[in-house]
């Protein structure tokens, strides 16, 4: 808009034009005095003049209001943006010294916003606001160089903030170094990446394991392949043999590669559950009925109680997902003749509802229990009671906790069986018997 300065020159100028005007008017009524007629018409445009200076005046002084506001406005305004960024903030002035830093780039700096005044008359080191040392020098290094350029061009550094309190942590930064002004100054942001890299860490761990889960039933595959091919293999009996192996080591590839995108939709965020209404002692039972037949074949006592009417919004074919997951997990680690019992229940305190499935089978070791939810983790000792990938609580915890907004857990002893359980809120305090 209108700097201030220009204002009050074009104001000087304005009025130093009028008072030329006057004098030049007042001039010609001295000159007029002789003529009485003259004379009138001139003070009458004196006094006009007069009035078009005092209304040019008065436009100016509200322009220069209005002005002023709008500077205020704007620093007003830019001062809440400087406070409220989550990602910290500093100003370097021309010998590097911080003098402004916002609330975020103070707490990382472990100073009270509250009591901690950095300014151009209370500047700051920046090794007194960055604690890794290496970083505050290049940091500082490279802020010069910036405004040595004198440039648009910004510079960019990462580094890493170790704190070793309580519970020493390690969080990761990128800073951002940009000439401010023409001053001198640069602006420093730091972008915290942690979780960036946290999440890059994770997703190449999950490549690895995905990897070398993949390989095993493709070597077997391929095994099995390479033996029929051969053709050495005259009796019917083998080839059907390592037909069965193949087709086998196939559904497990399947199954592999399902759970692991049903996974990755889900913690992505782009699954699309068809949410409805689902009643979950119908759903458990309609589970329960498709086992039997695989919990008669290990001798497995498979027991069902539905309290009725509980009823969830839900994506059925998920839930089912989960119930069988944890059932067939039973079938599959508890030895021949022992017992599972799903249990379908209302808990009132939390207005959800609660399916239980319980096994009198071989429990689970305590340093194993908080990580059977992780991805691709089995418990040593049971990898050769029965195959898997490793993936199915972890998918079921997906589902139950990304998806219906529900609680997954297991409490076990071992020796003494297991008792996994999920919980969904129900879909309207009614569906839940008081
Ligand atoms: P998997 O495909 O290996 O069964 P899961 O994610 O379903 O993968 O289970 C992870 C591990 O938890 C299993 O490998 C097994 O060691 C253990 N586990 C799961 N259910 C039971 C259970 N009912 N009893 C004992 N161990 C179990």
């Amino acid at each position: 808009m209108f700097e201030p300065s220009s204002i009050m020159i074009a104001a000087i100028a304005c009025a130093f034009g009028m008072t030329m005007a006057w004098w030049h008017q007042r001039r010609k009524l001295r000159l007029a005095c002789a003529d009485p007629g003259s004379a009138r018409r001139s003070v009458s445009a004196v006094s006009e003049l007069y009035d078009r200076f005092q209304a040019e005046r008065d436009s100016r002084a509200e322009e220069q209001v209005l002005a002023r506001r709008i500077a205020e406005e704007r620093a007003t305004r830019f001062e809440r943006m400087f406070t409220s960024f989550d990602d910290p903030i500093l100003v370097l002035d021309r010998h590097g010294e911080v003098v402004e830093a916002n609330p975020a780039a103070l707490a990382i700096a472990g100073l009270d916003p509250e009591q901690c005044v950095v300014d151009a008359v209370h500047p700051r080191d920046l090794s007194t606001m960055i604690s890794n040392q290496v970083a505050a020098k290049e940091i500082h290094a490279l802020s010069r160089n910036v405004v040595e350029r004198g440039s648009d061009d910004f510079r960019r550094s990462v580094f890493e903030l170790t704190d070793d309190g309580a519970e020493p942590s390690t969080r990761a930064f990128e800073a951002v170094i940009r000439t401010l002004d023409g001053n001198g100054r640069s602006l420093v942001v730091l972008h915290e990446t942690t979780r960036e890299r946290e999440m890059a860490r994770l997703k190449s761990e999950f490549v690895a394991k995905a990897s070398h889960e993949l390989r095993t039933p493709l070597s077997s595959i391929r095994a099995s392949l390479e033996m029929l091919s051969d053709g050495e293999l005259q009796d019917l009996d083998q080839r059907t043999e390592f037909l069965g192996i193949a087709m086998e080591e196939t559904d497990r590839l399947a199954k592999l590669v399902n759970d692991m995108l049903d996974i990755s939709c889900i913690e992505a965020g782009v699954a699309r559950p068809r949410m409805r209404c689902v009643d979950v002692g119908a759903l458990a039972k309609d589970v329960v009925d498709g086992l039997r037949a695989a919990a008669e074949r290990k001798s497995v006592d498979l027991r069902l109680h539905v309290e009725s009417g509980l009823v969830v919004d839900g994506d059925p074919e998920m839930l089912a997902t989960v119930i069988g997951n944890l059932v067939g997990n039973g079938l599959k680690y508890v030895p021949e003749g022992e017992r599972i019992t799903v249990t379908v229940d209302a808990e009132d305190l939390t207005r959800s509802v609660v399916v239980t499935v319980t096994d009198t089978g071989l429990g689970i070791p305590p340093e194993d229990i908080d990580r059977v939810f992780d991805k691709f983790y089995r418990i040593k000792r049971y990898e050769r009671t029965a195959r898997g990938t490793g993936l199915g609580l972890n998918l079921c915890r997906n589902i139950v906790e990304q998806v219906h907004q529900g609680r997954i857990g297991v409490d076990s002893r071992l020796g003494e069986g297991a008792r996994f359980w999920f919980s969904v809120p129900a879909s309207h305090p009614a569906s839940v018997v008081a």
